[in-house]
Protein backbone atom coordinates (compact mmCIF):
# COMPACT_ATOMS: atom_id res chain seq x y z
CA UNK A 1 0.00 0.00 0.00
CA UNK A 2 1.14 3.37 -1.36
CA UNK A 3 -0.23 7.13 -0.35
CA UNK A 4 -1.29 6.70 -4.52
CA UNK A 5 -4.07 3.74 -3.73
CA UNK A 6 -4.90 4.91 -0.15
CA UNK A 7 -8.87 6.51 -0.71
CA UNK A 8 -9.85 9.88 0.64
CA UNK A 9 -8.98 11.73 3.36
CA UNK A 10 -7.32 13.73 1.62
CA UNK A 11 -7.88 17.16 3.71
CA UNK A 12 -6.02 14.84 6.66
CA UNK A 13 -3.40 14.06 4.73
CA UNK A 14 -2.26 18.27 3.39
CA UNK A 15 -2.84 18.59 7.17
CA UNK A 16 0.33 16.17 8.41
CA UNK A 17 2.58 17.51 4.80
CA UNK A 18 1.89 20.62 6.15
CA UNK A 19 3.14 20.02 9.84
CA UNK A 20 5.42 17.60 9.22
CA UNK A 21 7.17 19.68 6.39
CA UNK A 22 7.27 23.09 8.89
CA UNK A 23 8.25 20.49 11.29
CA UNK A 24 5.43 20.83 14.06
CA UNK A 25 4.27 17.49 14.19
CA UNK A 26 2.30 17.12 17.72
CA UNK A 27 3.62 13.87 19.55
CA UNK A 28 0.41 12.73 19.95
CA UNK A 29 -2.79 12.25 17.66
CA UNK A 30 -6.28 11.34 18.73
CA UNK A 31 -7.58 10.16 15.48
CA UNK A 32 -11.63 9.40 15.84
CA UNK A 33 -14.17 8.39 12.82
CA UNK A 34 -16.11 5.31 12.17
CA UNK A 35 -14.47 1.91 11.62
CA UNK A 36 -13.37 0.50 8.90
CA UNK A 37 -12.89 3.71 6.93
CA UNK A 38 -8.78 3.86 6.83
CA UNK A 39 -7.46 5.60 10.30
CA UNK A 40 -5.06 2.80 10.86
CA UNK A 41 -3.94 2.24 7.54
CA UNK A 42 -3.61 6.28 7.41
CA UNK A 43 -1.07 6.17 10.46
CA UNK A 44 1.20 3.25 8.94
CA UNK A 45 1.82 5.30 5.88
CA UNK A 46 2.08 8.91 8.15
CA UNK A 47 5.01 6.12 10.48
CA UNK A 48 6.25 4.72 6.85
CA UNK A 49 6.71 8.32 5.51
CA UNK A 50 8.61 9.52 8.80
CA UNK A 51 10.86 6.25 8.96
CA UNK A 52 11.77 6.02 4.63
CA UNK A 53 15.15 6.14 4.71
CA UNK A 54 14.93 7.30 1.29
CA UNK A 55 12.85 10.38 1.21
CA UNK A 56 13.18 13.76 2.67
CA UNK A 57 12.20 13.54 6.25
CA UNK A 58 10.25 16.84 5.53
CA UNK A 59 7.75 14.87 3.27
CA UNK A 60 5.37 13.18 3.64
CA UNK A 61 6.32 10.44 1.21
CA UNK A 62 8.31 7.18 1.10
CA UNK A 63 10.39 5.00 -1.44
CA UNK A 64 8.15 2.02 -0.35
CA UNK A 65 11.09 -0.15 -1.55
CA UNK A 66 13.83 0.64 1.38
CA UNK A 67 13.90 -2.17 4.28
CA UNK A 68 12.63 -0.02 6.70
CA UNK A 69 9.40 0.72 4.26
CA UNK A 70 9.44 -2.77 3.92
CA UNK A 71 9.60 -3.72 7.60
CA UNK A 72 6.53 -1.31 8.52
CA UNK A 73 4.84 -2.34 5.69
CA UNK A 74 4.34 -6.11 6.94
CA UNK A 75 4.38 -4.79 10.71
CA UNK A 76 7.73 -6.12 11.70
CA UNK A 77 10.17 -3.05 11.95
CA UNK A 78 11.01 -2.68 15.26
CA UNK A 79 10.17 1.35 16.13
CA UNK A 80 6.47 1.20 15.37
CA UNK A 81 4.34 -0.53 18.08
CA UNK A 82 0.86 -1.73 18.05
CA UNK A 83 -1.10 -1.69 20.23
CA UNK A 84 -4.93 -2.97 20.40
CA UNK A 85 -6.92 -4.64 22.93
CA UNK A 86 -7.07 -8.74 23.33
CA UNK A 87 -10.48 -9.34 21.75
CA UNK A 88 -11.17 -11.75 24.68
CA UNK A 89 -11.10 -8.79 26.99
CA UNK A 90 -13.13 -5.62 26.67
CA UNK A 91 -10.41 -3.13 27.39
CA UNK A 92 -7.17 -1.90 26.91
CA UNK A 93 -5.72 -3.16 30.26
CA UNK A 94 -2.85 -1.61 32.63
CA UNK A 95 -0.77 -4.89 32.38
CA UNK A 96 -0.50 -4.19 27.98
CA UNK A 97 0.36 -0.27 29.27
CA UNK A 98 2.48 -1.02 32.14
CA UNK A 99 3.82 -4.64 31.85
CA UNK A 100 2.51 -7.58 33.95
CA UNK A 101 2.63 -7.32 37.98
CA UNK A 102 5.90 -9.69 37.96
CA UNK A 103 7.56 -7.37 35.35
CA UNK A 104 6.03 -4.07 35.81
CA UNK A 105 7.47 -0.75 34.17
CA UNK A 106 10.06 -3.44 32.64
CA UNK A 107 8.00 -4.56 29.92
CA UNK A 108 4.51 -3.49 28.35
CA UNK A 109 3.88 -0.55 26.21
CA UNK A 110 5.29 2.74 28.01
CA UNK A 111 8.36 0.28 28.76
CA UNK A 112 8.63 -0.04 24.79
CA UNK A 113 8.08 3.43 23.66
CA UNK A 114 10.86 4.30 25.77
CA UNK A 115 13.48 1.96 24.34
CA UNK A 116 16.36 3.97 22.27
CA UNK A 117 15.06 3.37 18.72
CA UNK A 118 16.72 1.22 16.49
CA UNK A 119 16.09 3.51 13.16
CA UNK A 120 18.31 6.10 15.19
CA UNK A 121 15.01 8.29 14.28
CA UNK A 122 11.96 7.58 16.43
CA UNK A 123 9.34 5.75 17.68
CA UNK A 124 5.79 5.80 16.38
CA UNK A 125 3.03 4.19 17.99
CA UNK A 126 -0.49 2.85 16.93
CA UNK A 127 -3.17 2.39 19.28
CA UNK A 128 -5.88 1.02 18.83
CA UNK A 129 -9.29 0.89 20.46
CA UNK A 130 -9.02 4.00 21.79
CA UNK A 131 -12.67 4.31 23.27
CA UNK A 132 -12.04 1.63 25.62
CA UNK A 133 -9.31 3.24 27.60
CA UNK A 134 -11.09 3.82 31.07
CA UNK A 135 -9.63 6.11 34.17
CA UNK A 136 -7.07 3.83 35.72
CA UNK A 137 -5.46 2.56 32.16
CA UNK A 138 -5.51 6.25 30.94
CA UNK A 139 -3.65 6.91 33.87
CA UNK A 140 -0.80 4.57 32.97
CA UNK A 141 -0.90 6.97 29.71
CA UNK A 142 -0.79 9.55 30.65
CA UNK A 143 2.75 11.06 31.47
CA UNK A 144 3.75 8.99 27.89
CA UNK A 145 1.46 11.32 26.69
CA UNK A 146 2.81 14.13 28.66
CA UNK A 147 6.58 13.41 28.35
CA UNK A 148 6.70 11.48 25.25
CA UNK A 149 10.42 10.48 24.24
CA UNK A 150 12.06 12.86 21.96
CA UNK A 151 10.52 12.22 18.57
CA UNK A 152 8.08 9.58 19.33
CA UNK A 153 4.60 10.16 17.73
CA UNK A 154 1.54 8.70 19.30
CA UNK A 155 -1.75 8.07 16.96
CA UNK A 156 -5.03 6.68 19.39
CA UNK A 157 -7.57 5.52 17.19
CA UNK A 158 -11.23 5.74 18.34
CA UNK A 159 -14.64 5.86 16.89
CA UNK A 160 -15.88 9.01 18.48
CA UNK A 161 -14.83 12.14 20.22
CA UNK A 162 -17.21 11.98 23.08
CA UNK A 163 -16.20 7.92 23.74
CA UNK A 164 -13.07 9.43 24.59
CA UNK A 165 -12.01 9.97 28.00
CA UNK A 166 -11.16 13.99 28.84
CA UNK A 167 -7.41 13.33 30.49
CA UNK A 168 -6.93 11.44 26.73
CA UNK A 169 -8.69 14.16 25.22
CA UNK A 170 -6.84 17.26 26.24
CA UNK A 171 -2.99 15.95 25.79
CA UNK A 172 -3.78 14.75 22.10
CA UNK A 173 -4.40 16.58 18.90
CA UNK A 174 -7.65 15.64 17.77
CA UNK A 175 -8.07 14.39 14.17
CA UNK A 176 -11.36 13.87 12.74
CA UNK A 177 -11.87 11.49 9.55
CA UNK A 178 -15.06 11.22 7.79
CA UNK A 179 -16.88 8.34 5.76
CA UNK A 180 -15.01 7.45 2.41
CA UNK A 181 -17.62 8.29 -0.27
CA UNK A 182 -19.78 5.35 -1.66
CA UNK A 183 -17.40 5.44 -4.93
CA UNK A 184 -14.38 4.90 -2.84
CA UNK A 185 -15.94 2.21 -0.55
CA UNK A 186 -17.46 0.76 -3.82
CA UNK A 187 -13.50 0.47 -4.92
CA UNK A 188 -11.70 -1.18 -2.22
CA UNK A 189 -15.38 -3.70 -2.29
CA UNK A 190 -13.92 -4.50 -5.71
CA UNK A 191 -10.21 -4.82 -4.00
CA UNK A 192 -10.65 -6.97 -1.64
CA UNK A 193 -12.88 -9.38 -3.65
CA UNK A 194 -15.83 -9.17 -1.59
CA UNK A 195 -17.98 -8.40 -4.85
CA UNK A 196 -16.86 -8.81 -8.57
CA UNK A 197 -19.61 -7.19 -9.57
CA UNK A 198 -18.76 -3.08 -9.85
CA UNK A 199 -23.16 -2.52 -10.17
CA UNK A 200 -23.39 -4.55 -7.36
CA UNK A 201 -20.47 -3.22 -5.26
CA UNK A 202 -21.90 0.27 -5.58
CA UNK A 203 -25.30 -0.79 -4.44
CA UNK A 204 -23.41 -2.42 -1.19
CA UNK A 205 -21.25 1.20 -1.35
CA UNK A 206 -24.98 2.90 -0.53
CA UNK A 207 -25.55 0.81 2.41
CA UNK A 208 -22.07 0.97 4.54
CA UNK A 209 -22.26 4.55 5.83
CA UNK A 210 -18.79 4.46 4.22
CA UNK A 211 -16.92 1.93 6.14
CA UNK A 212 -15.66 -1.16 4.26
CA UNK A 213 -15.99 -2.92 7.75
CA UNK A 214 -19.82 -2.26 7.57
CA UNK A 215 -19.86 -2.94 3.87
CA UNK A 216 -17.95 -6.29 5.04
CA UNK A 217 -20.47 -7.38 7.72
CA UNK A 218 -23.39 -6.12 5.23
CA UNK A 219 -21.69 -8.83 2.54
CA UNK A 220 -21.29 -11.92 5.38
CA UNK A 221 -23.92 -14.42 4.74
CA UNK A 222 -24.31 -15.71 8.34
CA UNK A 223 -24.85 -11.77 9.04
CA UNK A 224 -27.53 -11.05 6.41
CA UNK A 225 -29.87 -13.83 8.17
CA UNK A 226 -29.57 -12.82 11.78
CA UNK A 227 -30.17 -8.91 10.26
CA UNK A 228 -33.30 -10.27 8.42
CA UNK A 229 -34.64 -12.06 11.97
CA UNK A 230 -34.05 -8.72 13.47
CA UNK A 231 -36.01 -6.56 11.03
CA UNK A 232 -38.33 -9.32 11.06
CA UNK A 233 -38.97 -9.23 15.16
CA UNK A 234 -39.33 -5.14 14.30
CA UNK A 235 -42.11 -5.83 11.94
CA UNK A 236 -44.16 -7.61 14.26
CA UNK A 237 -47.45 -6.30 16.09
CA UNK A 238 -47.72 -7.08 19.08
CA UNK A 239 -43.63 -6.88 19.46
CA UNK A 240 -42.71 -10.37 21.05
CA UNK A 241 -40.57 -9.25 23.99
CA UNK A 242 -39.84 -12.73 24.78
CA UNK A 243 -39.20 -14.23 21.37
CA UNK A 244 -36.90 -11.33 19.89
CA UNK A 245 -34.49 -11.39 22.76
CA UNK A 246 -34.44 -15.22 22.93
CA UNK A 247 -33.62 -15.59 19.09
CA UNK A 248 -30.76 -12.98 19.59
CA UNK A 249 -29.53 -14.84 22.09
CA UNK A 250 -29.84 -17.88 20.56
CA UNK A 251 -27.72 -16.58 17.41
CA UNK A 252 -24.67 -15.10 19.59
CA UNK A 253 -24.90 -18.45 21.76
CA UNK A 254 -24.43 -20.29 17.97
CA UNK A 255 -21.84 -17.98 16.19
CA UNK A 256 -19.41 -16.45 18.59
CA UNK A 257 -17.56 -17.24 21.53
CA UNK A 258 -18.41 -16.89 25.19
CA UNK A 259 -17.23 -13.71 26.96
CA UNK A 260 -16.54 -10.54 24.73
CA UNK A 261 -16.76 -11.35 21.77
CA UNK A 262 -20.69 -12.23 22.27
CA UNK A 263 -20.32 -8.72 23.85
CA UNK A 264 -19.21 -7.37 20.50
CA UNK A 265 -21.54 -9.48 18.30
CA UNK A 266 -24.78 -8.18 20.79
CA UNK A 267 -23.07 -4.26 20.19
CA UNK A 268 -23.83 -4.83 16.57
CA UNK A 269 -26.94 -6.20 16.73
CA UNK A 270 -28.33 -3.15 18.62
CA UNK A 271 -26.54 -0.92 16.15
CA UNK A 272 -28.60 -2.38 13.43
CA UNK A 273 -31.66 -1.64 15.46
CA UNK A 274 -30.45 2.00 15.65
CA UNK A 275 -29.83 2.27 11.86
CA UNK A 276 -33.55 0.96 11.06
CA UNK A 277 -34.57 3.58 13.95
CA UNK A 278 -32.79 6.28 11.78
CA UNK A 279 -34.31 5.20 8.98
CA UNK A 280 -37.82 5.49 10.20
CA UNK A 281 -36.40 9.08 11.47
CA UNK A 282 -35.67 10.29 8.35
CA UNK A 283 -38.45 9.13 6.08
CA UNK A 284 -40.77 10.82 9.21
CA UNK A 285 -38.39 13.76 8.64
CA UNK A 286 -38.88 14.23 4.85
CA UNK A 287 -35.30 13.43 4.19
CA UNK A 288 -35.01 11.84 0.88
CA UNK A 289 -32.46 8.60 0.47
CA UNK A 290 -30.11 10.13 -2.25
CA UNK A 291 -30.63 8.11 -5.02
CA UNK A 292 -29.92 5.08 -2.88
CA UNK A 293 -31.52 1.67 -4.77
CA UNK A 294 -31.23 -1.18 -2.30
CA UNK A 295 -34.24 -1.57 -0.67
CA UNK A 296 -33.40 -2.65 2.79
CA UNK A 297 -32.11 1.26 2.96
CA UNK A 298 -35.71 1.92 2.93
CA UNK A 299 -36.31 -0.64 5.89
CA UNK A 300 -38.35 1.67 8.56
CA UNK A 301 -41.35 -0.41 10.25
CA UNK A 302 -41.03 2.55 12.73
CA UNK A 303 -42.08 5.22 10.76
CA UNK A 304 -45.13 6.02 11.67
CA UNK A 305 -43.61 6.42 15.23
CA UNK A 306 -43.82 10.23 16.49
CA UNK A 307 -40.10 11.59 16.03
CA UNK A 308 -40.05 12.15 19.50
CA UNK A 309 -40.62 8.56 20.16
CA UNK A 310 -37.98 7.57 17.59
CA UNK A 311 -35.24 10.20 19.19
CA UNK A 312 -36.00 8.50 22.07
CA UNK A 313 -35.81 4.66 21.16
CA UNK A 314 -32.68 5.71 19.74
CA UNK A 315 -31.58 7.04 23.28
CA UNK A 316 -32.28 3.78 24.67
CA UNK A 317 -30.82 1.62 22.36
CA UNK A 318 -27.30 3.51 22.23
CA UNK A 319 -27.41 3.79 25.95
CA UNK A 320 -28.19 -0.09 26.39
CA UNK A 321 -25.23 -0.75 24.10
CA UNK A 322 -22.75 1.02 26.14
CA UNK A 323 -24.06 -0.95 29.16
CA UNK A 324 -23.41 -4.14 27.43
CA UNK A 325 -19.87 -4.18 28.91
CA UNK A 326 -20.73 -4.10 32.37
CA UNK A 327 -23.16 -6.87 32.51
CA UNK A 328 -22.10 -10.49 32.81
CA UNK A 329 -25.22 -12.11 31.49
CA UNK A 330 -26.26 -10.04 28.29
CA UNK A 331 -29.82 -11.62 28.30
CA UNK A 332 -30.88 -9.90 31.04
CA UNK A 333 -30.20 -6.48 29.60
CA UNK A 334 -31.45 -7.06 26.39
CA UNK A 335 -34.91 -8.38 28.09
CA UNK A 336 -35.22 -5.00 29.77
CA UNK A 337 -34.09 -3.31 26.60
CA UNK A 338 -36.84 -4.79 24.66
CA UNK A 339 -39.43 -4.43 27.02
CA UNK A 340 -38.53 -0.55 27.64
CA UNK A 341 -38.77 -0.47 23.88
CA UNK A 342 -41.91 -1.96 23.28
CA UNK A 343 -43.21 0.23 26.15
CA UNK A 344 -42.20 3.58 24.72
CA UNK A 345 -43.18 2.67 20.54
CA UNK A 346 -46.06 1.35 22.61
CA UNK A 347 -46.18 -1.77 20.26
ZN1 LIG B 1 11.56 3.70 2.09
Amino acid sequence: MDWTEFLGHQRQRNWFANAISQNKLASTFLMVGPDGIGKRTFAKLVAQSLLCTQTDPGDLAFCNRCETCLQVEKQTHPDVIYLARDRAKSTLTVDQLLGSDAARMREGFCYELRIRPYSGRRKIAIIDDADTLKEDTANCLLKTLEEPPPGAVIFLLGTSEKRQISTIRSRSQIVRFSPLSNQHVAELILRHGFLEDPTQALQLAERSHGSIQHAKELNDPSLIEFRNQIYSFLQQRPMDFIGFPKAIIEHLNNSTADGQPRRDRLKWCLDEVTEVLRNSLWIQMGVPFSGATDPALRFAPLKNLPVRTILRLIELTQETRENINRYIAPAALLEAWVVNFARLARL
